[in-house]
């Protein structure tokens, strides 16, 4: 049989989800069947394929403007290949995603639908009707729909063969929801862990080939564990962290840092002893979004300020620098919560921690997902110029104000491309 190209298309944003499906397409024994290349730009590819092609696309909304010139490129030069596209913005919207040229889109969580539509393809099976994958018919969207979520034990969250490594992931699926965020609509609000036993057998294998920085993906570092995201196990927690660290006694541990973060009304001295004892990090990210009690209640975060000022409070008494995450120009803010929010910051960073400032930006797939982009009013710019010149908040956020209301007309009106190409 002659090998399929499988080509990914990659960027600094997707490297977590390709890590993924290649795992997934190891571990169901698929990966010999392709040749796989990575390409970021048209560029790269300069050559012609003797075989059938696919074309792999996992995306996030920042990156639509690039998809679509890239995807209507290639779409002319490689006629007979196929087109598929994943992840965030493709699963919020699958119609806008199909009308840019893709031919399926996978939607939420992809292991099992890529490795079985693939699995279909390599045989000469009809793969359309493969559960979790959605296509246009007659200018309409079907979707097969899949009601199974991932058990991240049973598929290898990297491929070895291909030493394609980062972050693992020990947590799937957030029950907060929280209006802007995407995590609870692509993966589910019953949280999923990886075993133990399976992570430990991971940290041997980095230890093998001498990678001894362990860093998580989860969406809440604290949820491990834990039976529904919201109670905190600290004995999961703790045996987790001291069984990696029984195996890596001079490696570093980074937990609820980037490219995970903790929830505030869950940091308690009994958890802040531990991760002081255990972790690495210096810096413990946190999640705040707003300094409005109002605001906090209408973006569903379910905790309350209270919760962050002594999270704060915690994790500066425990030697950590709280980086607390805000999100600016939110759906319904007033001048009123602006104001709180100006002080709450200055609040916060006097207690010592730092600002990650953020601009709303309307996702799809979220119940916010039709709300306008963030404005940033010159008040709340004034404040956050000024904690930044003194060191105390760093951010995308202005890059972020300019490229959500472009990127929300962009989708928001998929045939009118103008002025985009
Ligand atoms: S913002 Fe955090 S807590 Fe809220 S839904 Fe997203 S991942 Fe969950």
């Amino acid at each position: 049989m002659r090998k399929t190209y499988l080509l990914f298309w990659k960027n600094s944003l997707n490297r977590y989800s390709i890590n993924a499906l290649l795992g997934a397409l190891e571990t169901k024994k698929l990966l010999n069947n392709f040749e796989i290349i990575f390409f970021n730009s048209i560029q790269d590819l300069n050559i012609s394929f003797k075989s059938s092609v696919i074309f792999c696309f996992s995306f996030c909304s920042f990156n639509i403007f690039e998809i679509y010139k890239i995807v209507s490129t290639l779409k002319t030069k490689y006629k007979n290949s196929i087109f598929l596209a994943g992840g965030p913005h493709p699963s919020g919207d699958i119609y806008g995603s199909l009308c840019f040229g893709f031919d399926f889109v996978f939607v939420g969580e992809s292991e099992e639908s890529f490795c079985l539509f693939l699995d279909n393809f390599l045989n000469g099976n009809e793969f359309k009707s493969t559960p979790g994958v959605a296509y246009l018919e007659k200018e309409n969207v079907k979707i097969n729909k899949n009601k199974k979520y991932v058990d991240l034990n049973q598929y290898f969250p990297f491929s070895k063969s291909l030493m394609r490594f980062g972050p693992l992931e020990i947590t799937r699926g957030c029950p907060f929801a929280c209006k802007y965020c995407q995590t609870s609509f692509l993966f589910g609000t019953k949280v999923r862990h990886r075993s133990i036993l399976t992570i430990l057998e991971w940290i041997k294998f980095f230890k093998s080939i001498n990678l001894t920085d362990i860093r998580f993906i989860t969406p809440n570092a604290l949820a491990y564990g834990s039976r529904n995201g919201r109670e905190v196990n600290i004995e999961a927690i703790e045996e987790l962290l001291t069984k990696i660290r029984e195996i890596l006694p001079y490696g570093r541990i980074f937990f609820g840092s980037f490219p995970s973060e903790v929830r505030p009304e869950q940091l308690s001295e009994k958890i802040m002893r531990l991760l002081a004892k255990k972790i690495d990090n210096k810096n413990l990210v946190i999640g705040a979004q707003t300094g409005s009690e109002r605001m906090l209640r209408s973006m569903g975060r379910q905790h309350t300020l209270d919760d962050v000022r002594s999270a704060v409070r915690l994790a500066v008494k425990y030697n950590f620098i709280p980086c607390v995450d805000f999100i600016f120009g939110l759906p319904g803010e007033t001048k009123e919560d602006e104001q709180d929010t100006i002080l709450f910051m200055q609040e916060l960073t006097q207690l010592g921690a730092r600002v990650h400032a953020h601009t709303f930006i309307p996702l799809p797939g979220t119940p916010w997902e039709d709300k306008s982009p963030g404005k940033i009013s010159i008040d709340v710019r004034r404040a956050i110029t000024r904690l930044i010149s003194n060191g105390k908040a760093f951010g995308n956020w202005e890059r972020q104000e300019t490229e959500a209301e472009k990127l929300v007309k962009f989708w928001r009106n998929k045939f009118d491309l103008q002025g985009y190409l």
